[in-house]
């Protein structure tokens, strides 16, 4: 059986002391909860992540950053490799969210690099594959997602996929409010379950966490969680709120 995940991406909000305050709230939370078999991981921003990993040292919550370089060092002005993030105790990274494709033109080759290098630093990628609603609108939303899992996994073995998560995150549920349903969402994972069987058999396939994203909450959650190929989700703004987040992370266990 998949282990589920329920991930937070806090995305440019909170200052440090607005940080500490939530996860300390999210740190008591998720304590008096009984984590079954799911996995629960906050991805504050960059200046944030240290205080994090001090907080939560003796806590089951883990540690993931919104991005990450492609190269482990060197003169690339503004960016933050994966041994930086590793050394902070950072345990995954999201990689080729839709906003970075978006706002700071990502592209399927870029991503890639993004994901060797993060996996040869043993960091855990969540990789981010998703359509526009104009794409949806002309029937080649299977086709496009279908090319960003191929293409931001080109050259990943199935040793490799052990530590790639997907999260299928339609780029007109994110922020919007706009969810997709449990059956167009379990579509698409089917659909990526089918593309990852193609790519590196059907046992990688099996094992591999796909999650959805794109305004979940405490209300949509549980619908979403009880579909087959729904291994968890990618939270962003219910991610910011303790009772919402909590809320989510309990529809998945019961
Ligand atoms: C996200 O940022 O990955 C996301 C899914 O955002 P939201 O939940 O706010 O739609």
């Amino acid at each position: 059986m998949r282990k589920k995940l329920i991930a937070g991406n806090w995305k440019m909000n909170k200052t440090l002391t607005e940080s500490k305050l939530l996860i300390q709230e999210i740190k008591d939370g998720v304590e008096k909860i009984k984590l079954k078999n799911v996995d629960v991981v906050i991805c504050p921003p960059y200046t944030s992540l240290h205080l994090a990993s001090e907080l939560l040292k003796n806590s089951n919550i883990k540690i993931g950053a919104q991005n990450v370089f492609y190269k482990d060092y060197g003169a690339y002005t503004g960016e933050i490799s994966a041994p930086m993030l590793k050394d902070i105790g950072c345990e995954y990274v999201i990689i080729g969210h839709s906003e970075r494709r978006q706002f700071f033109n990502e592209t399927n080759y870029l991503i890639n690099l993004k994901v060797k290098n993060a996996l040869q630093n043993n960091l855990k990628v969540i990789l981010c594959v998703g359509e526009t609603l104009d794409e949806r609108e002309n029937n080649i939303h299977l086709k496009i997602v279908d090319e960003q899992l191929t293409l931001g996994l080109k050259e990943i073995n199935g040793d490799g996929m052990k530590n790639v998560i997907i999260a299928y995150e339609p780029v007109w549920a994110i922020g919007t409010g706009k969810t997709a349903t449990p059956e167009q969402a379990e579509e698409m994972h089917k659909e990526l379950r089918i593309s990852l069987a193609n790519l590196f058999g059907e046992e990688v396939s099996e094992q591999t966490l796909i999650l959805y994203g794109g305004s979940v909450n405490e209300n949509n959650s549980f619908n979403l969680f009880k579909m087959p190929n729904i291994d968890g989700g990618l939270i962003g703004g219910a991610s910011l709120k303790t009772e919402s987040f909590l809320k989510i992370i309990q529809s998945i266990i019961n």
